[in-house]
């Protein structure tokens, strides 16, 4: 995960470049108004922070600890779940490590000291007195119980004698003594041993298993050549399968049961050994080890919702900031910005969806990182469903395998009768007046049908310059089944700069008040009407029928 840098001042901004070169994709977060250059722009430290926290992102603020500390108090209860956090000088002449020290906050600490010249507070005990922090293996190695790890290091300090067990060249870079006959035990292994009392064991991720064919069989053919083997799961750094199975359930299943990355490739392993179709390869070291075949890629098909960044769920987010490729239309992808200089931003026009989507497929069966953009949700009138169609017309294995998401975002209907009051309280229909797909008499059927069952109506891609007569024809239609006071919200820009709300009637809308950033919410003969205390109006549909 990558770390955020928030700032509160201009001034603070070459601290935090420093410290962006140090951490390549450390993502600067601006205060809005104060700082300008930041990748990101916030409004409000306290709930950026706790965003940014419950999200697991890693969290260095240049601004005095206290700050940190109270912003983020209601939430400090699992220590096993917190992110790295730290205070950092404005300045860049302090490194404080608050949070986050079985995440690794002392190693981070240590990273952005060197990069400002200077020595971090480490206050860890373990670290101070022995360069170690057991619970935070660096990466390549996994404690198998890391419960054990906070007694057996209080028993380290008070003078227990350890005793190391294997190959690990960053234990004997610690100031531990290694002393043959001592009580306590730190094994390194790849075996599937489990921990007795007074003991640690890290397992080395350096098995790579490759299987020759994949049948459903695989997750129980993995399990069996490692029992067979007496090899720890946790050790597994990766699973090789043909390109060819790359679409295979069983082979995402394998991966999952394992924990680990799943390959693509037809690798010959050498050195490894058998059980057919399973081999087994073992790296000497973890950290240098490099993966066979080509990676898994991940497509996400994101919805921004509206526009208002707050409206944007956390987890679409989080895709933003880590795709390497976002593929979009170009307003969309402004409003989804601003990116780093490492993430390539391909913008296109509106009209090419299906050229969007397989693009996007294939970045992704490459091993890419892929991200595609749109508004409001993705799955209403938008480009998850190019998504689907292009991977259902694909015969593709490696298309097939790729780490497929869809996360939902707000839709234009929602967000505007949320502003309006609850318009779509009730049985409502949604329909796209854009006849650039569907023939426009299956439009006017359906219209037809909606107005008869006295659905509300939320009408998307209600007009544009190409198609300026459709929705004139629409209201006709409308009119003769929906009394001329029928309440209309007309929803524009919603969660934009430019939103502007406007609740009236059947009778007086005009098509002239509507253009193509304009959702239209057609009331129901229940919708209904009261003034505001605010001002304006509130509108409603009520939930219960009058025959009832
Ligand atoms: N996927 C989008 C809809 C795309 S179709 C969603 O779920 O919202 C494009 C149409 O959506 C526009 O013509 C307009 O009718 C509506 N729309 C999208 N964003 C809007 C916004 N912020 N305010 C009002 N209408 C919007």
């Amino acid at each position: 995960m990558m770390a955020a840098i928030l700032i509160l001042g201009q001034g603070s901004l070459p601290t935090a470049h420093r410290l962006q070169t140090a951490l390549p994709g450390a993502v600067i977060y601006g205060l809005k108004g104060r700082v300008t250059g930041a990748d990101r722009v916030y409004d409000g430290f306290g709930e950026t922070l706790r965003e940014l926290y419950q999200r697991d992102v890693p969290i260095i603020a240049l601004c005095a600890s206290g700050i940190i500390i109270r912003s983020l108090a209601p939430l400090l209860q699992n220590k096993r779940a917190e992110p790295p956090v730290l205070a950092v000088a404005e300045d860049g002449s302090a490194v404080v490590p608050l949070l986050g020290g079985l995440r690794g906050v002392n190693d981070l600490a240590r990273r952005i000291g060197v990069a400002l010249g200077q020595a971090p507070a480490i206050t860890t005990t373990g670290e101070v007195r022995l360069s170690l922090t057991l619970e935070h293996p660096p990466s390549g190695y996994v404690l198998r119980n890391p419960a054990d790890g906070k007694a057996f290091m209080s028993d380290v300090l008070a003078g227990e004698t350890v005793r190391v067990i294997g190959q690990a060249p960053w234990l004997a870079a610690s100031r531990l003594v290694n002393d043959p006959n001592g009580r306590l035990i730190l094994r390194v292994t790849t075996e599937d041993h489990q921990p007795e009392v007074g003991e640690l064991v890290f397992h080395p991720r350096s098995l790579v298993l490759a299987a020759r064919e994949v049948s459903d069989d695989l997750p129980q053919q993995v399990q069996a050549a490692l029992a067979a083997e007496r090899l720890a799961v946790q050790s597994v750094a990766c699973l090789l399968v043909p390109l060819a199975a790359a679409g295979q359930p069983a082979a995402h299943q394998a991966a999952a049961l394992l924990g680990c990355p799943l390959r693509f490739g037809d690798a010959d392993l050498p050195d490894a050994r058998h059980h057919d179709p399973i081999a087994i390869a073992q790296a000497q070291d973890p950290t240098t080890l490099s993966l066979p075949g080509l990676r898994q890629g991940r497509l996400a098909v994101i919805g921004l919702g509206p526009g208002a960044a707050d409206l944007m769920a956390p987890a679409v987010k989080d895709e933003l900031h880590r795709a390497g490729h976002l593929i979009g239309y170009d307003p969309y992808l402004q409003m989804a910005g601003p990116f780093r200089p490492d993430q390539v931003v391909h913008g296109s026009d509106n009209r090419v969806e299906m050229d969007r989507a397989r693009h996007a497929l294939h970045l992704a069966a490459a091993g890419e990182r892929v991200v595609v953009v749109s508004s409001g949700d993705p799955g209403v009138f938008a480009m998850a469903t190019a998504v689907m169609e292009a991977l259902h017309a694909s015969d593709d294995p490696l298309w097939h395998g790729v780490d497929l998401v869809v996360l939902p975002g707000i839709s234009a209907a929602q967000a505007a009768a949320a502003r309006a009051g609850a318009p779509l309280g009730h049985d409502f229909c949604t329909l796209s007046l854009s006849d650039n797909l569907k023939p426009w008499s299956v439009i006017l059927d359906r219209l037809t049908h909606a107005a008869q069952a006295d659905l509300v109506l939320a009408l998307y891609n209600p007009l544009s310059r190409a198609r300026p007569w459709q929705l004139g024809e629409a209201l006709e239609l409308l009119r003769r089944y929906r009394a001329p006071e029928t309440v209309v919200v007309l929803g524009r820009d919603v969660g934009r700069p430019a939103e502007a709300m406007t609740i009236t009637t059947l009778r007086e809308l005009h098509p002239q008040q509507v253009d193509m950033r304009t959702v239209v919410i057609i009331g129901s003969s229940l919708t209904r009407h009261f003034p505001r205390g605010a001002g304006g109006q509130w509108a409603y549909t009520p939930r219960w029928y009058p025959n009832q």
